[in-house]
């Protein structure tokens, strides 16, 4: 985090309601973000500093007609519960909801959707968000527009009474491009007050951007990314300010049983009290990764890179660059070879993980997305994604340096090393 949060972050917000509150607290005073991921308030019985798991699918009941604060863990875990006020907390919300997956979060979230409500959405998105969408527009008679949300001229025409739901993701990956939030939810909310925004923030976290201040709906991340940050899990939280959405949102958690289980929800606990010094670190790394490949010729996308073109708008709306970032070689085959003589960069789909990951998104993650659409939205076949781990910043060049000369995409000289210009050029006029 480059900047302090400011008082706004988590200022003024009221405890979730839950299906069973668990720490309320009496208005004391909000920390900075870094220290309220690791202050968590519990009454647990023996005052264990750490929630424990509570394992168990039924609750005993005081009386026959109910009474317990719980009763079945579909319905509501006290671990589960904790995580959920912590990270309502953390995003700034007045409810969190936890459930299975990411994938899981985005369906709970659309099925607030009936036949004939339209969709607008990004042309960039996440593979598996494309996939949901269009098992919904074929299947559940949704209409689903994808238009260029990062350009708000060619957003906004497209909103009218009828738009039910906007769903953004900022950065988008792999292009890396920035989609404006406030303007965007601002003249979807003018064409039709009912219509739900809805922001993937995966890619920055809680950390570094809150939706919801900036006008959102709902806002629900991977937990399996940054929140958790270990790739060991699998997560989703969803977040809202209104109440009703929130009972909305759980309704649909409880009914179709995708809650998150006690023991993800102590592991997605345990890894986000680490988000603040693992995103630092993450991101610190890849400024300096970023700058070497610019340095060297390739063309690479990353919101810390004052030759972004949205690099105003990326800082007016979140407090860091994160840490995944794209560059091209010019050449499919090329970038493969890089990909494939990496040691310290694990070839997986993903990010998040404290580890750094290398991976070429229209092969692996986005290969979901038809190569005619692919090629649609200019999504270039050569672009390799870097997540950007926790790992020693010169060793993850030297791996990365020795893998560009390998693959022949650097020539060596006395000077050091130069994009081969063939390559470079060939990145530079994409
Ligand atoms: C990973 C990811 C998802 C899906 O999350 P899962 O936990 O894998 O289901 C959604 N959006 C973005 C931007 C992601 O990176």
């Amino acid at each position: 985090m480059t900047d302090k949060p400011t008082n706004k972050v988590l200022a003024g917000v009221d405890l979730p309601p839950s299906p069973a509150p668990s720490s309320p607290s009496s208005g004391r005073r909000r920390y900075a973000l870094a220290t309220e991921l690791v202050y968590t308030e519990t009454k647990d019985q023996h005052g264990a500093s750490s929630i424990p798991i509570y394992q168990t699918a039924t609750f005993k009941q005081t009386s026959a007609t109910g009474g317990g604060e719980y009763d079945y863990t579909r319905s509501g875990n006290p671990t589960r519960s904790h995580l959920e006020r912590h990270m309502a907390k953390i995003m700034n919300a007045n409810r969190a909801l936890a459930v299975g997956s990411g994938m899981g979060a985005l369906d709970v979230i659309t099925r607030l959707l009936s036949p004939g409500d339209e969709v607008i959405t990004g042309d960039d998105l996440y593979g598996g968000t494309n996939r949901l969408l269009t098992y919904l527009k074929n299947k559940q008679n949704i209409i689903v527009r994808h238009v260029d949300t990062t350009d708000v001229a060619t957003v906004i025409p497209h909103f009218t009474e009828k738009t039910t739901m906007v769903l953004l993701e900022t950065p988008t990956n792999p292009l890396i491009k920035i989609v404006d939030i406030p303007s965007i939810a601002k003249a979807a909310h003018a064409a039709n007050p009912k219509a739900l925004v809805v922001v993937d923030n995966t890619m920055l976290s809680p950390l570094l951007a809150n939706p919801l201040d900036m006008g959102a709906d709902i806002s629900y991340e991977s937990g399996t990314k940054y929140l958790s940050g270990h790739h060991d899990i699998m997560a989703g939280i969803i977040a809202v300010n209104d109440s009703k959405l929130g009972d909305d949102l759980y309704f649909m958690i409880n009914s179709t049983g995708c809650g998150l289980a006690p023991n993800d929800s102590f592991l997605l606990m345990r890894g986000v009290k680490t988000l603040g010094i693992r995103m630092e670190k993450q991101q610190a790394n890849a400024q300096v990764i970023a700058e070497y490949l610019e340095s060297h010729g390739f063309k690479v996308r990353y919101p810390g890179l004052k030759s972004h073109p949205q690099y105003d708008l990326h800082w007016s709306m979140a407090r860091g660059a994160g840490a995944v970032l794209s560059f091209e070689t010019g050449d499919p085959a090329l970038s493969e070879r890089i990909v494939e003589a990496t040691r310290l960069w694990g070839i997986s789909v993903s990010f998040g993980c404290v580890n750094s990951l290398i991976s070429m998104p229209c092969q692996m993650s986005h290969a979901s997305i038809d190569a005619k659409t692919r090629q649609e939205r200019q999504m270039p076949e050569d672009i390799i994604r870097l997540c950007v781990g926790i790992e020693d910043v010169n060793d993850l060049i030297d791996d990365l340096q020795r893998a560009l000369v390998q693959a022949g995409a650097v020539t060596l000289s006395i000077d050091g090393f130069e994009a081969n210009t063939a390559a470079a050029s060939a990145a530079a006029t994409q």
